[in-house]
């Protein structure tokens, strides 16, 4: 029995050394890929109820040499965690500024809007503004079309930070999202302080929405707080046509999901716009 208790012991610390290992590992293939440019960006596009597409969002993707094409799930964390999310989220914002400029040259619709995903740990940094501006500061304009897309999390630690900090992007052109909206704990008290252009109605509620009668409620009181917030509401991980139909009925103004449009390569997303674009 003592024999055992110390190769359990033995196997639960090389468990955790190979998990630092690994985690260390990931961390130092991070900083290479941001050197060594093997991040990209995709962009999902949204859709008004009537079918026009009227934006997109930014998901972030690592090309990497050894690994393959990594989604956000697999890094962000880390990254959030070691900080390294601040310089990952510079290059995300001066990448799609570029992009932009790109886009501009087509016939967008007026409404165009692309979504960033701002993380806490990006949020809460103190050189975030000046970071803001300087990349707006290549493209004057851009910040019409621009939106950030922030989670509870990140608002509600330091409020009157938080509310002094959307102030300033507002200021700057920004709209602001509230993002995974029906995950967390906002009360309405709290989401009439805060200076939001819209919800982003979580893909868990989206798909509940179909579900029984309770659920179909619930999703309707949520479209009308936010109507009387005078708050627009998106959908995310909208799947299925019932989905679509619900909340388009339901009054939702933004679609987004598998169903109408997979998260794209820029190229792809610019060749929607590409009039000149060979068929
Ligand atoms: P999120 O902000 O909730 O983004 C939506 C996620 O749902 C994306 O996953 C998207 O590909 C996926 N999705 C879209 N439509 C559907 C659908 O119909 N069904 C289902 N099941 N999923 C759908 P993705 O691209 O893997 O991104 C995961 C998360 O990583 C994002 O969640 C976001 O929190 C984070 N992330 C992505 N890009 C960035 C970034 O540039 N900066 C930061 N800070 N976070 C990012
Ligand atoms: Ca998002
Ligand atoms: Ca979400
Ligand atoms: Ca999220």
């Amino acid at each position: 029995a003592k024999e055992s208790g110390r190769n359990r012991i033995c196997l639960f610390s090389e468990q955790r050394l190979l998990a630092i290992q690994s985690r260390t590992s990931l961390l130092q293939e991070l900083r290479q890929a941001l050197q060594e440019q093997e991040f990209l960006l995709y962009y999902q596009p949204q859709f008004h109820a009537d079918g026009a597409i009227c934006g997109a969002e930014v998901l972030l993707r690592w090309q990497s040499p050894t690994r393959g094409l990594v989604s956000p799930g697999h890094f962000i964390p880390l990254a959030e965690d070691t900080g390294l999310i601040v310089p990952v989220g510079e290059w995300v914002l001066k990448a799609v500024c570029g992009h932009l400029r790109v886009l501009r040259r087509a016939a967008l619709p007026e409404d165009f809007s692309i979504s960033i995903n701002i993380s806490p740990r990006q949020f809460s940094d103190p050189g975030f503004l000046t970071k803001v501006e300087q990349a707006l500061a290549s493209e004057p304009d851009a910040a019409r079309c621009l939106s950030f897309e922030l989670t509870e999390n990140a608002l509600f630690v330091d409020m009157d930070h938080a509310i002094e900090v959307l102030g300033q992007l507002h200021r700057l052109g920004l709209g602001i999202e509230l993002d995974d909206f029906g995950t967390g704990y906002s009360s309405l008290s709290y989401l009439k302080r805060l200076p939001l252009d819209a919800l982003k109605l979580d893909g868990s509620l989206v798909e509940d929405s179909t579900g029984d009668a309770r659920d179909a409620a619930i999703v309707r009181a949520v479209i009308a707080m936010a109507k009387t917030l005078s708050l627009k509401v998106i959908a995310e991980g909208v799947e299925t046509h019932a989905q679509r139909d619900f909340l388009a009925q339901e009054g939702c103004d933004v679609l987004q999901g598998f169903l109408l449009a997979r998260p794209m390569p820029f190229d792809e997303l610019k060749a929607l716009f590409d009039c000149s674009a060979p068929p």
